[in-house]
C-alpha cells in the first residue's frame, strides 16, 4: 500500500512533478504541457468524492496547434527507417516498465481502479509496444499477378493524423492499445482521454517522447468530448477516428466521421453472456464469474455480466457465486488487498443503481450485494457492494443494457439451444464464454454466440498479439494483433509497365 491523503492532492501533484516535468497539468502538444483555452474541469477522486486537481478543457486551438505538430511530426516518423521506428518503439516499452509503478500509482488514485489492476494494465502497455516494435519493420505489401504486362504491388500506408478517443475505465491501457499501432503504421496521433482520467494517457506521451518518438508525432488533448473531442474530429488534418466508449457517443462519432468521409473504428459496450453447462468444473466456473464481472468493479467492456446457468445447477452456482460474492474484498484501491474498488464516478454509480432498483422492481431477487456502501477511509466515494441478482430474466432492463458495475444478473436456461437463444438475445454482441467438459460443446457455442471474443472455460484472457473488436452495437473493426495494425494503414495498388512494347489505348488497358 502507498499512503494516500487529502484525496491524493500531494501524491498526484509529486507523481506529475516525477513523470511530466510539471504538476501544472494540461494538454501534451508537441512535447509541451500546455494550459488549455476553455472551461475548468475538475478530477474527483472516485474513493472519497472529493477534487483532487484542476485543469482547463484544451479548446479548439490547442487541437489546431497539435494538429499542425502531429502533421509535421509524421512526416519526421515517416522518412525513417522502418526497423529505426522499430527501435524506438522497443525503447518506449522500456521506459514504461522503467516508470511503471509510478503510473500505477497515478492511475489507481485518479481512476479508482483498485493498485494490482492498475500494475497489470501498466505491464500491458509495456507489451503492447514491445509487439507492435516487432510489427514496424515486418509490414509488407504483395505482388498480384495481374493478366497484364504489369507489375502490380501493394503498400500499407500510413492515413497520416489519426484522432483517438477513449473512455475513463481503463485509460492508460486504452491509450496504449491504440498508440502503438496507429505508429507503428506511421502514423501521428491527437488522443482524447476521458476528460475524467485524463493524466495516466498525457504521462505516458511524455514517457513516448523521452524514449525518442519525435516531438508531437503523439498529442494528448484533455477536455471535454463536446469540444475538444468534436475539434480533433473535424480537424483537417485527421484521416481516421478510432474511438473507445459508449454505443450512444459511438453513434454520435461515426455520424461526424461520415460527415468528413473520414473511416471510424469503434469500440464500444457489452452484455456479454457468461454460460454454464452442468458438466462444467463449477469451482472454476464460480471462480470465472466473479472474475468476468468484479474485476475492476464491473466497469469492463468485457464484464460477464449475464451469467447463464442450467437449470439443473442453477440453486448450487447461484448460491455459490454470492457466498463467494460476499468475502470479496471491497476497499480503497491504493490498498494491496482491495480486489474491488469504487465506480469511478457519481453519474456511473448512478446508472448502476438505477438498474439494480429497476431489476429488483421487476421481479429479480438479490443473492448478494444491492446496496450502496460506504466504506472505512472513503465514506462519500462511489462504492457499491459487489451484486448477485437471482431469477433474472433476460428481457429485463438489467439483462438488457449495459450496467458496467459490479452487479452480475443470474438467468436459468434448459438446453443448449435456449442458451444460444439467450446469449444472443442482446443488441451487442463483444464478448462471451462457456464452462463445459465437453469440448464439441464448447466449439459449437463459440461458432454460435454472436460475440467478437469467446472463451471455453475461461474468462477475460486477452492479448495484444489477438485482435480483439465487437459483433452488433459493440462496434466495428478490430483492434489488437495484425488486424488491428491493419486499421491503421490504407492500401495502395501501384501498376508498373514491364511490357517493351505497351499496347496504350484510350478507356482501359486491356492487354
Ligand atoms: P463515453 O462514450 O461517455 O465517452 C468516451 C469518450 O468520448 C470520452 O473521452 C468522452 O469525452 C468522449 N466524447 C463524449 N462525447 C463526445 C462527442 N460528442 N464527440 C467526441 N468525443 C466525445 O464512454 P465512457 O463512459 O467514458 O466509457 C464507458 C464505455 O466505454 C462503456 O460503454 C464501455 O463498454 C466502453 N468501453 C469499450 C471498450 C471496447 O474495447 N469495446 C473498452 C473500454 C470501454
Amino acid at each position: 500500500s502507498f499512503v494516500v491523503e487529502n484525496n491524493g492532492e500531494q501524491q498526484v501533484a509529486a507523481l506529475l512533478q516525477e513523470l511530466l516535468g510539471t504538476s501544472d497539468f494540461g494538454s501534451f502538444v508537441n512535447g509541451e504541457v500546455v494550459t488549455g483555452h476553455g472551461d475548468e474541469i475538475n478530477l474527483i477522486n472516485p474513493a472519497t468524492g472529493q477534487a483532487f486537481l484542476t485543469y482547463r478543457d484544451a479548446g479548439k486551438a490547442i487541437v489546431a496547434d497539435a494538429a499542425d505538430a502531429a502533421i509535421n511530426a509524421q512526416k519526421v516518423w515517416w522518412s525513417m527507417t522502418a526497423s529505426a521506428r522499430g527501435q524506438l518503439m522497443w525503447q518506449c516499452g522500456v521506459n514504461i516498465r522503467a516508470a511503471a509503478e509510478s503510473l500505477a500509482r497515478l492511475e489507481c488514485i485518479s481512476a479508482g481502479k483498485p493498485i494490482r489492476d492498475c500494475r497489470v494494465e501498466v505491464a500491458k502497455v509495456a507489451d503492447m509496444f514491445d509487439y507492435y516494435a516487432g510489427w514496424c519493420d515486418k509490414i509488407m505489401g504483395q505482388v498480384i499477378p495481374v493478366p497484364t504486362s504489369h507489375l502490380n504491388y501493394t503498400r500499407h500506408e500510413p492515413y497520416g493524423v489519426v484522432t483517438q478517443i477513449t473512455p475513463w475505465n481503463a485509460p492508460i491501457f486504452t491509450g496504449g492499445w491504440q498508440i502503438a499501432p496507429a505508429i507503428c503504421a506511421g502514423n501521428a496521433v491527437l488522443l482524447k482521454p476521458s476528460e475524467l482520467t485524463p493524466l495516466s494517457t498525457t504521462v505516458l506521451a511524455k514517457l513516448l517522447e523521452q524514449a525518442g518518438i519525435p516531438r508531437g508525432l503523439v498529442n494528448v488533448i484533455n477536455g471535454l468530448g463536446q469540444t475538444t473531442g468534436t475539434a480533433a474530429i473535424n480537424s483537417p488534418a485527421t484521416k481516421k477516428v478510432v474511438f473507445v466508449g459508449s454505443p450512444k457517443t459511438g453513434a454520435q462519432i461515426a455520424s461526424a466521421a461520415a460527415a468528413r468521409v473520414i473511416p471510424c473504428v469503434l469500440e464500444l459496450g457489452g452484455k456479454s453472456a457468461n454460460i454454464v453447462f452442468p458438466d462444467a468444473d463449477l469451482d472454476r466456473a464460480v471462480v470465472g464469474a466473479q472474475a468476468a464481472v468484479f474485476s475492476a468493479a464491473g466497469q469492463s467492456c468485457v464484464s460477464g455480466s449475464r451469467l447463464l446457468v442450467h437449470q439443473s445447477v442453477y440453486d448450487e452456482v447461484v448460491e455459490r457465486v454470492a457466498s463467494a460474492t460476499r468475502k470479496l474484498a471491497v476497499g480503497l484501491p491504493w490498498h494491496e488487498d482491495t480486489m474491488v474498488g469504487p465506480i469511478n464516478n457519481q453519474k456511473q454509480f448512478n446508472h448502476v443503481h438505477s438498474l439494480v432498483s429497476d431489476g429488483i422492481a421487476d421481479g429479480a431477487t438479490v443473492a448478494a450485494g444491492g446496496t450502496a456502501g460506504a466504506i472505512a477511509g472513503g465514506a462519500n466515494g462511489y462504492f457499491y457492494q459487489p451484486t448477485v441478482l437471482a431469477n433474472v430474466k433476460n428481457n429485463m432492463r438489467v439483462a438488457q443494457e449495459e450496467i458496467f458495475g459490479p452487479v452480475v444478473s443470474v438467468i436459468s436456461f434448459n438446453d443448449e439451444e435456449e442458451a444460444i437463444a439467450l446469449a444472443n438475445d442482446s443488441r451487442f454482441g463483444l464478448a462471451g464464454a462457456v464452462w463445459t467438459a465437453d469440448s464439441g460443446r464448447g466449439h459449437r457455442m463459440a461458432a454460435e454466440v454472436n460475440a467478437g471474443t469467446f472463451w471455453v472455460n475461461g474468462y477475460k484472457s486477452i492479448n495484444v498479439m489477438s485482435p480483439f473488436g465487437g459483433f452488433g452495437e459493440s462496434g466495428y473493426g478490430r483492434s489488437s494483433g495484425y488486424e488491428g495494425l491493419l486499421e491503421y494503414t490504407q492500401t495502395k495498388s501501384v501498376w508498373v509497365e514491364t511490357a517493351k512494347d505497351a499496347a496504350i489505348q484510350f478507356g482501359y488497358s486491356i492487354q
